[in-house]
């Protein structure tokens, strides 16, 4: 018997970031003293009042199918969300909530991408966006961009890679994996481009919210009714309100691109999670405060952990402005010989270390950034000194 796989599905890889989060729980798991910092998630709880919320709503019987969408109440809080942060009026048709930020990814590329469509994903990007791109039969083109130049590209770069069948551009920012954050003028500058070119801006801001050293959060949709009209955010519960476990993602975008986005969740899902809508509700309209707590824990972790790995021989890292990531540059460990192995790249490095030193990072390759590994601190101060303590051990091979 042989086993029939579409080419579609066998051209899909496995999440790298699951994938290590995997590999580290299993090791803790046996006992061992392993050390993670692959998870993208943040280590705090949800706040109280959004988990009295959902309770409330599973004792008053909210349990049934909710419009595909989402229901109104929470597209009306969405609404208001998008007027009070963002500065963007949007009406409830425009609004998708999903199963997540992922899946609300996943319903844009699908409502945009025709078979062989053009996607520019700007590298290191985020794991998940070509895979998605994929899924949806587009074709990812990859937009290099330096950690001289802060890893972000110039319209001068988008110009060039734009062809005839670009449809998309995807804009991460804060970004993940790199923590960066794209400027007021900068943003101004590609949606001229997007417009005068017609190609749709996938506006990732999941991590809006997370932002340091002064900087602000600027939606591109901002920049007159032409790019908002071609620009669908994403943005979600998960990161904002410590929500990872509830899948609430949402988009906001021209009426037509809902509806169709819309369609293909009512035949692939249906509604998100009715009680982890009733959270949303509540973490959207209630207070605000615990995000101030994180995003302050988030800065005090980001600047020891930039401040430790720049002051070991052999490693750097560029301070990230957003999210809670760190790309660490490997480029002169790689070609050298530690413990018996010598490392040429960034999954060889990511190995040794997990198995030598017991420190889960999450190699660069993943992320179309070959010569860097990730640390994400969304994890307590006592780890990150802990796995700082021992990279710098295994880098000065004293382990
Ligand atoms: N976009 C980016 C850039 C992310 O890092 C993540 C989560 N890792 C998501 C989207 C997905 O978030 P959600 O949990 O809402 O699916």
């Amino acid at each position: 018997m042989s086993l029939f796989l579409s080419k579609k599905a066998l051209s899909i890889s496995p999440s790298s970031t699951l994938a290590i989060d995997a590999k580290f729980k299993s090791m803790k798991a046996k006992g061992i003293d392993v050390v993670g910092f692959g998870a993208g998630e943040p280590d705090f709880d949800t706040p109280a009042h959004i988990k009295e919320a959902a309770i409330k709503a599973i004792n008053e019987g909210f349990t049934k199918y909710t419009p595909a969408s989402g229901m109104p109440q929470l597209r009306e809080a969405v609404c208001r969300k998008f007027k009070r942060d963002n500065g963007l009026d949007y009406s409830p048709e425009q609004i998708v909530v999903s199963n997540g930020a992922k899946h609300s990814l996943v319903n844009a590329f699908m409502a945009i991408c025709d078979p062989g469509d053009e996607v520019i994903i700007p590298a290191p990007f985020w794991v998940s966006y070509p895979e998605m791109v994929k899924m949806a039969d587009g074709v990812p083109v990859f937009l290099n961009t330096s950690e001289e130049n802060n890893f972000k590209f110039t319209v001068e770069d988008l110009k060039k890679a734009i062809t005839a069948k670009t449809r998309a551009l995807v804009l991460n920012s804060p970004s993940n994996p790199t923590g960066m954050v794209y400027s007021r003028e900068e943003l101004k500058e590609i949606a001229e481009v997007a417009v005068q070119n017609n190609i749709y801006i996938i506006s990732d801001e999941i991590y809006e919210k997370l932002i340091y050293d002064g900087m602000e959060h600027t939606s591109i949709a901002t920049f007159g009714n032409e790019i908002k009209d071609l620009t669908i955010i994403i943005n979600g519960v998960s990161k904002t309100y410590a929500m990872t476990g509830w899948r609430i993602g949402y988009t906001a975008s021209n009426a037509k691109i809902a509806k169709v986005m819309g369609n293909i969740q009512s035949h692939a899902t249906s509604n998100p999670n009715s009680i982890a809508q009733v959270a949303a509700i509540a973490a959207l309209d209630g207070p605000q405060d615990d995000i101030e707590v994180m995003r302050k824990a988030f800065i005090e972790r980001r600047d020891y952990m930039v401040d430790r790995i720049n002051s070991i021989e052999g490693l750097s890292c560029s301070k990230p402005q957003g999210a809670f990531y760190v790309m660490m540059n490997i480029k002169s460990i790689l070609g050298k010989e530690f413990y018996g192995r010598v490392i040429t790249n960034s999954d060889e490095f990511a190995d040794v270390l997990l198995e030598k030193a017991n420190v889960a990072l999450v190699p660069g390759s993943g992320f179309g950034a070959e010569e860097y590994v990730r640390w994400s601190y969304a994890t307590s101060m006592q780890n990150i000194v802990e796995g700082l303590n021992r990279i710098e051990k295994f880098i000065k091979k004293e382990l």
